[in-house]
């Protein structure tokens, strides 16, 4: 019968007529025969399929085998020993020992044949050395293949022990050899393929005993780490990442980051052959371990490293995105790569260049996949734009380029930045290395303490929350005449740009102490703004002035730019006027003055005059407000004055009172038409009304509980309330000609932008000659209102819109302020103690609709208020805080008390063209751009921040490396004891568990 076959296959038929005498011969062979029939056929198609030159050959060959297998099988094994396996694998096919390439495939075939024999298992034994030897002599893909395929399909031939470990490692270099030598797609499909077998034996290698997987990690890191060979390794290693549990992520990245057996050097090599992994298809998670390795390095703050690596690789990895079959993996590099690179904006600008025709491309393709990518690279974009500003001629044709694309809003765009900053990775070290603090999850920075500069720190973090002031300082242009103006907008763009955690305020310190201040005393914060706010308006009034540009640009109506431009930013932002009227109470005259202010103080009333008031004013009309006494002024001053102290008399009860508005909180839930603010009642009857349904108020509630307790409204109207000079403050009328007895009250005539509460907490005691503070709990109302007189032709407009949130009539108006900043002042007196400050930023953007609809308004401004995140400034610390903590603070702390407060006037009416001002001109510029100059300073100090964490992580990695040795997560492998045979019960989808002999690794 061989014969026959044999001479069919030499003979020179055509293959279909060879094809017709191979069947006969086929159904031949299944009858019965002898076994020397068998075993000449067996040998005859052992030929044909290891050494048959044409694929028909092997074709045949295979097809008689099968024959055999199925109806000899006696026989079959018998041929198929193990001895003929060990000379096939060992010396190679014949006599002549040739070395066959189908030998593994030719194995593979028979075993289906042998699982239930009795030599099968010495077959397996042999087979689990052999492969280990075959993958030591470093074979190319398409035998690892091979191997691949017959271990995948009989895992009984996979070594065991440390023979498998060996073997893992062994294969993970054969993939770090493989090479794809053609670029024909069906020779890259192929290959792709092999590659795939491969690494997928691994991933059940791993799956079955996950004591496999270091060591086989610790070995990839060594072929990628080294610097000896002359060629890369392949990509293809890509490929047998995906199958690493991502569980192991942490513990593998950490243990690598804190190893000190790494040298920069390899580090380097082996993030840089990592990252050019993205080109590598198909493959999953492999972008997920690249930036795990580069926040790993950020975490102990190898910024040297990371700098180098992504200048060196950032414009490949955006290459990438061209192709859609790695685009996922290699836009999400990128996205980390630009965003983590903050200090500088080095990176950024390699791929300037670049984007144009990459969006041009992608906007081309059309696909879902390219239009994703392009919202991404838009959203980075703009990102990067925000973070550095200031290169408009650069950024001009990217700008071109992704017009079209959604903007993503400022808070988004923070939070990015934010999230991925180096120097925001978490060190588990840190804790015990306090100097390798990293940022506040914030995104905030802090302000070092200087010695007892805690009043400074409070008010500048105050004013930088003050986000119109802010956007209007870092957008000054001409300020070289304004020197300490200057300062400022430096020390704000720090506060904005360093990837510090805290800077330190020392040159504007120095630039703004007020003379009489002495070094390294607690100072009293509030004397401090006032004196800083007078320097700033002082300096802008000599010098140039700087809204010269608005002028220019005629953004506002004729007449409210002559009034606003004569205005300082100071002035613009803080200040308000009041009107003060004495009237002589003999001859009833009034003299009326009008003065600047840029912040109230206001004094605590006296607990009787406070019931007085309250009983008293309830059913008072606004109507009986004597319009005889409203006069024009007499002097308006135009200077900011020093805020308007009143020291109060007992009031003298039985007098005709000069009216009042009162000032109010505001519920949230108060519709317009319950409103009543010309009745004057006592803001807690709101309180009480709103207080189940409104949590806020509820909060206001609490404090306002007690008899003694007070609230800011309280103080306000006080500060409001007639004033009777009499006895040594008798008033000099000048009708009289003579001292008399008056009475002095107060108007607000115009409302500022940021109102600057100052409470009046710190009283000289003359009985013991010492300065002592007031200790009351004030409760704080997240939105006021406060009563401003208007020139009459403006409020008769006003009137008529009933739905304008500043409702008004006769001649005043309700202007509503939202609580941004609360300075709490720690202690018992203003020399000593400590002040921190609560802000959150209240800006227009949510309300950049006309306020026409009131209605509408009010609920978006609802939802604002509770929105707007609250921070806690306290020196280098920022945190997260809440309206709550800020209202209970002098609960828990009594010595803790609010001392100087900020509110935002809420766009209205009548302030409207300012805030449009303001918001356009934050609108023109995007946000605020700091100079060239002054954001290469910043790079420059961030870039020497950086240079000083890594010293000091390097001075801390080189003491603990000299600390008796901890076993490192790859030489552990060495003492676990080879639980051969083990298989089962240590999967790694079991509970975790198959990651619990990892977790003993961690030092
Ligand atoms: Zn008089």
């Amino acid at each position: 019968m061989d014969k026959i076959l044999e001479a069919v296959m030499m003979s020179s038929y055509p293959n279909n007529v060879k094809q017709g005498l191979v069947r006969r011969v086929i159904e031949a062979i299944k009858q019965p025969m002898d076994s020397e029939q068998c075993w000449s056929m067996l040998e005859l198609s052992t030929k044909l399929y290891l050494m048959g030159d044409t694929k028909f050959k092997r074709e045949i060959g295979k097809e008689v085998l099968e024959v055999y297998g199925h109806y000899h099988p006696e026989e079959f094994e018998e041929f198929f020993n193990v001895r003929f396996l060990l000379s096939l694998l060992q010396e190679g096919y014949g006599p002549m020992g040739k070395r066959s390439p189908y030998v593994l495939d030719y194995i593979h075939l028979g075993l289906q044949f042998v699982l239930e024999s009795p030599s099968a298992s010495d077959i397996f034994s042999l087979l689990r050395i052999e492969v280990l030897r075959k993958v030591c002599e470093r074979p190319g893909p398409k035998q690892c293949a091979r191997i691949s395929k017959l271990l995948s399909q009989h895992p009984q031939c996979v070594p065991t022990g440390k023979h498998q470990i060996l073997f893992c490692q062994q294969l993970i270099r054969c993939i770090g050899q493989f090479q794809c030598i053609s670029e024909g797609e069906d020779d890259i499909m192929e290959f792709l393929d092999h590659v795939n077998k491969v690494s997928g034996l691994l991933q059940k290698i791993w799956r079955a005993q996950t004591s496999s997987i270091l060591p086989s990690l610790k070995e990839l890191f060594t072929i990628i780490s080294s610097t000896e060979e002359q060629e890369a390794p392949s990509n293809a290693l890509a490929s047998v990442v995906q199958y690493v549990p991502l569980e192991l992520m942490d513990g593998v990245i950490r243990n690598l980051t804190n190893d000190d057996s790494i040298t920069d050097v390899q580090m380097m090599t082996a993030i840089s052959r990592m990252i050019d992994w993205v080109s590598w298809p198909l493959g999953k998670n492999i972008d997920k371990w690249i930036i795990a390795l580069l926040k790993g390095l950020a975490a102990v703050k190898k910024f040297s490293i990371l700098i180098e690596v992504t200048l060196l690789k950032i414009e490949k990895v955006f290459s990438k995105l061209l192709y859609p079959i790695v685009r996922e993996g290699a836009l999400s590099v990128l996205l980390y790569m630009l965003l983590s690179f903050q200090h500088s904006h080095e990176a950024f600008h390699l791929l300037l260049p670049h984007i144009p025709r990459l969006v041009a491309s992608l906007n081309k393709e059309d696909s879902n996949s390219a239009t994703s990518c392009l919202e991404q690279l838009a959203e980075l974009i703009h990102s990067m734009f925000f973070r550095f500003s200031g290169f408009p001629d650069l950024y001009e044709p990217v700008m071109e380029a992704v017009k079209a694309l959604p903007i993503p809003n400022e808070d988004r765009i923070k939070h990015l930045l934010g999230q991925n900053a180096w120097t925001s990775q978490k060190n588990e070290l840190a804790c015990f290395y306090p100097r390798l603090a990293s940022k506040s999850d914030t995104g905030k920075i802090g302000l070092i303490n200087l010695g007892n500069t805690c009043y400074m720190n409070s008010i500048i973090q105050a004013l930088f929350m003050a986000s119109d002031f802010r956007h209007s300082v870092l957008n000054l242009t001409e300020s070289n005449s304004q020197p300490l103006m200057t300062k400022l907008q430096w020390l704000f763009a720090f506060l904005e740009h360093s990837q510090r955690p805290a800077i330190s305020p020392e040159g504007f310190l120095s630039a703004s102490w007020p003379p009489w201040f002495s070094p390294g005393a607690q100072q009293d914060c509030s004397e401090y703004l006032k004196y800083l706010l007078d320097r700033l308006h002082e300096e802008e009034k000599t010098g140039k002035r700087i809204y010269q540009k608005l002028k220019e640009s005629n953004l506002m109506p004729q007449a409210e730019e002559r009034h606003y431009l004569n205005k300082t930013l100071i002035e613009k932002m803080f200040g308000g006027k009041m009107m003060t009227k004495i009237r002589c109470l003999k001859c009833l005259n009034v003299s009326s003055r009008e003065e600047a202010f840029t912040d109230l103080s206001l004094a605590f009333p006296p607990s009787n005059r406070h019931v007085r008031r309250q009983s008293h004013a309830a059913v008072l009309p606004v109507e009986e407000i004597g319009p005889q006494i409203i006069e024009p002024p007499i002097k308006p001053q135009s200077q900011v004055t020093e805020s308007p102290r009143r020291q109060r008399k007992h009031p003298v009860s039985g007098e005709p009172p000069i009216q009042l508005l009162p000032i109010e909180t505001v519920g949230f839930q108060e519709a317009e038409g319950q409103e009543t603010p010309f009745i004057l009642r006592s803001d807690r009857d709101h309180v009480s009304l709103e207080k189940v349904k409104d949590p806020l108020l509820a909060f206001g509630e609490q404090t306002c509980g007690s008899e003694d307790s007070r609230s800011v409204p309280d103080l306000i109207n006080y500060f409001l309330s007639p004033e009777v000079l009499t006895s040594e403050n008798k008033y000099h009328c000048e009708k009289c000609a003579s001292l008399q007895d008056a009475e002095k009250v107060a108007e607000l005539t115009e409302g500022p932008h940021y109102l600057v509460l100052t409470l009046l907490r710190f009283s000289f005691d003359l009985r013991t000659m010492k300065r002592k503070k007031i200790l009351d709990n004030v409760s704080i109302p997240l939105v006021l209102k406060l009563p401003v007189l208007v020139a009459s032709e403006d409020s008769g407009e006003v009137c008529q819109n009933r739905n304008d949130r500043a409702a008004s009539c006769n001649g005043f108006v309700s202007v509503v302020y939202d609580l941004c900043s609360v300075v709490v002042h720690s202690g018992v007196s203003s020399e000593s103690g400590h002040y921190y400050c609560y802000a959150r930023e209240c800006t227009s953007t949510s309300a950049s609709s006309q306020p026409r609809d009131g209605a509408q308004k009010s609920t978006s401004d609802k939802q604002l208020d509770f929105e707007i995140q609250w921070y806690l400034f306290n020196d280098t610390r920022v945190s997260f805080s809440s309206f709550e903590s800020v209202s209970n603070v002098t609960s828990f702390f009594p010595k803790d008390t609010a001392y100087v407060l900020f509110y935002r006037q809420r766009p209205c009416k009548q302030s409207w063209a300012v805030h449009e001002a303001i918001s356009d001109a934050v609108r023109l510029h995007g946000e605020p751009s700091p100079s060239k100059d002054l954001m290469e300073a910043i790079s420059k100090d961030n870039i020497l921040y950086l240079q000083e964490q890594e010293k000091e992580a390097r001075n801390r990695a080189a003491y603990i490396s000299s600390l008796p040795k901890s076993p490192l997560w790859w030489r552990d492998f060495d003492r676990d004891k080879d639980d051969e045979g083990s298989s089962g019960g240590c999967g790694p989808a079991a509970g975790g568990g198959g990651s619990g002999s990892f977790h003993g690794l961690v030092f």
